[in-house]
């Protein structure tokens, strides 16, 4: 939470001020025209889409109201664009619905849980649209400068588009902390106002740049008005060290890889734009789960005439909110609290990574908060964790440490655990730059 609250938004808040406060009954009414303008073409134009519909013996003509579409429309996952994309051959999955040669470029998702899958976009994509009216509330003026280092949709996410609606001119380098003297060189010359984007490993370069340089981050960040943080959850910690070199992070993550969803200055969940996407929450049943109760999110695009996924079971659990926000913006917001498939239950009880982070990242040894949980199943009698640890930190021994960890989680998350220490360098080589995979079969 910022220190103080939010002033009232000034008079060029919003970007585009008649959708982003839109009143709820108009927001869903333009949300029933675009789901009932999407789907007849969809079935006609997707191969994907038309074998799951006709596999579910529905028939877009059946679908008159936003509560026909909840009630009948088939649901598709990620699965089953792959055995598409596999069985077809067909790059994009069965999800194309425009004519050929009319694409401005492929992304392909972040494949934390499997192969990438590609998501093709054209000019001026719905990703661009949520990204400029994001980084408009963060505070970005025409003729500002923008650091940008991304690390996921590989490419796919940001555009020329993106930047002329705003009139952003964005500095690119590397998402590796190699690039830090680079980012911090940068930020002295040119005073950008946004950084696009921080991820845990590049708070934890940034901490060891400034503790081994002495540079001052207050100096470096002056210009800042936010960055962007995704990846992953951020931790308590994580975000009060980049406070503390002057900085407000926003918390960024993708709504179902049809758009992302990014926080506002209220801190309060991830708006995730209704005339961009239309999200649902749901239980295992597909029964809708009330406000503030946790479920899956189900994403349908509204705004994409090249590939839309159509009520997409994203397997992340999330929690939502329809309530205005404070900042004045009236579509649903999320809190993404892990992905389905990360869900542990040790001896019945949920564990999620983010309840591990928590605790984990009390300890100067394992402040880097990197770790896995080994589990061959989903359903364990015990709680097993291998903890990344850095050997220049240790107040004791390592077997010190390994009892103390067992001791705080095994209290924190009221079940038995068992913990292997690995070098925390060993543990980074397991996976991408940005994160490694939380949760591992052995
Ligand atoms: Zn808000």
């Amino acid at each position: 939470m910022p220190a103080s609250p939010s002033p009232a938004p000034a008079d060029d808040a919003y970007l585009d001020p008649h959708i982003e406060t839109m009143p709820p009954e108009t927001l869903a009414r333009l949300q029933e025209q675009r789901v009932l303008g999407l789907i007849g073409k969809a079935y006609e134009r997707a191969p994907l889409i038309r074998t799951a519909w006709d596999a579910a013996g529905v028939h877009p003509s059946q679908i008159r109201s936003l509560a026909d579409y909840f009630a009948k429309a088939p649901f598709i996952d990620k699965d089953a664009i792959r055995r598409h994309r596999d069985a077809h051959l067909d790059p994009v999955g069965g999800l194309q619905i425009c004519d050929d040669g009319v694409l401005d470029r492929i992304g392909f998702t972040s494949g934390t849980t499997g192969d990438p899958t590609a998501v093709p976009q054209g000019r001026v994509s719905p990703l661009d649209m949520q990204l400029c009216r994001d980084f408009w509330q963060i505070g970005a003026r025409p003729g500002d400068f923008m650091a940008e280092m991304m690390f996921t949709f590989r490419g796919g996410q940001t555009s020329l588009a993106c930047f002329d609606k705003i009139g952003l001119t964005p500095i690119g380098m590397a998402h590796s902390p190699a690039e830090i003297p680079f980012l911090v060189e940068i930020s002295k010359q040119f005073r950008p106002t946004l950084l696009f984007m921080l991820s845990s490993p590049m708070i934890i370069g940034l901490e060891k740049y400034f503790e081994e340089t002495g540079t001052d981050p207050r100096d470096v960040f002056a210009s800042y008005k936010g960055a962007v943080f995704g990846g992953e959850p951020l931790s308590p910690r994580f975000k009060a060290l980049v406070a503390s070199w002057g900085m407000e992070l926003f918390e960024f993550t993708t709504c179902g890889d049809v758009i992302g969803a990014m926080e506002c200055h209220m801190h309060d969940g991830m708006h995730a734009w209704g005339d961009l996407v239309l999200i649902e929450n749901l239980d295992d049943n597909n029964n809708p789960v009330p406000d503030g109760e946790i479920g899956e999110l189900v994403v349908t695009a509204l705004a994409d005439p090249w590939a839309p996924l159509i009520r997409f079971r994203t397997e992340d659990l999330v929690r939502v909110e329809r309530s205005r926000c404070g900042c004045g913006r009236t579509h649903p917001r999320f809190w993404p609290l892990g992905r389905k498939g990360d869900e542990t239950l040790v001896q019945g009880k949920s564990v999620l990574p983010r309840d591990i982070q928590r605790i984990v990242e009390q300890h100067a040894e394992t402040r880097t908060c990197l770790f896995q949980i080994i589990r061959p199943q989903r359903e364990m009698e015990i709680l097993r964790l291998r903890i990344g640890y850095d050997s220049t930190k240790l107040a004791s021994t390592a077997e010190e440490l390994s009892s103390r960890l067992i001791a705080v989680l095994a209290e924190g998350l009221s079940v038995p655990v068992h913990v292997e220490l690995v070098l925390y360098e060993e543990l980074l080589k397991l996976g991408p730059p940005q994160k490694i995979p939380r949760v591992t079969k052995q």
